[in-house]
């Protein structure tokens, strides 16, 4: 007989700016880690930390930003840089792991630049975003992935992508993937998203999550400290199919 997997202690997530950055279904990829905690029993605390809130670096797990249009997300750096910059370090230097989607990619990294304009980020990521002339970069996408602590050596996330931005790594920055299919980073690199540790941005939106269950259950084992195939197994047939269709949808 196998012995039962020890259950791991709460999973505390905060999401940032839940209402100013959330388009395509960002709320679906924080339900994905509420129902994949509460199917294995592990407790699960969801709060926010919005405009001129402060930031507890000690009392999250996982910080989720998620989307936003260019106005909504010059109002959050704005704000991100005055009361949760700190925060955000301090937690990233004790490990709590930090998802960046689209738009909260670019406020990770050290800017977003629309014409004129410098919108300042965090610095978390070694990353520079620019909206430069020519079309949004839209469309289905699939990177190839491999990362520590995943006993697969390589793996697809699959998704979808719709940012004007352009983004540009540091020399040291690793990419979170390699275009498999779709635009990436900057439709010319190759490169999709980024990764430091346990900070991660990428552009594949909500619902990157639910599309990519594998990928929620690393983030959820990085948060918790444990390795992945400490979780417990879940039966995951219809989550296997959503990703077969999202792969389909990119061609691969
Ligand atoms: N405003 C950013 C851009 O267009 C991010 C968009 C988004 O989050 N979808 O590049």
């Amino acid at each position: 007989m196998i012995a039962p997997l020890p259950r791991p202690t709460a999973l505390r997530v905060c999401a940032l700016y839940p209402d100013l950055m959330n388009i395509y279904a960002d709320r679906g990829n924080l339900l994905v880690l509420e129902r994949r905690c509460a199917w294995r029993g592990i407790p699960f605390e969801l709060s926010s930390s919005g405009l001129g809130e402060q930031l507890d670096a000690d009392a999250h797990d996982l910080f989720y930003i998620g989307g936003g249009q260019d106005r909504d997300q010059e109002l959050c750096a704005e704000d991100l840089i005055a009361t949760k910059r700190d925060g955000l370090h301090a937690a990233a230097a004790r490990g709590a792991t930090i998802l960046g989607v689209c738009g909260g990619y670019q406020l990770l990294g050290h800017s977003y630049t629309l014409g004129d304009e410098e919108i300042p980020g965090v610095g978390l990521l070694d990353v520079r975003t620019v909206r430069e002339d020519g079309p949004r970069l839209i469309g289905n996408v699939a990177i190839e992935v491999s990362l520590d602590g995943d006993a697969e050596r390589s793996r697809v996330l699959a998704g979808f992508e719709n940012h004007g931005g352009r983004t540009r790594l540091g020399d040291g920055q690793a990419p979170l993937g390699r275009v498999l299919k779709g635009y990436g980073n900057d439709g010319r690199s190759g490169q999709e998203g980024a990764i430091t540790a346990n900070t991660i941005g990428t552009y594949l939106h909500g619902p990157l999550l639910p599309k990519n269950v594998w990928f929620a259950d690393w983030l959820i084992a990085r948060a918790l400290g444990i390795g992945a195939g400490e979780l417990a197994p879940l039966e995951d047939e219809l989550e296997r199919e959503t990703h077969a269709s999202a792969r389909h949808a990119a061609g691969v």
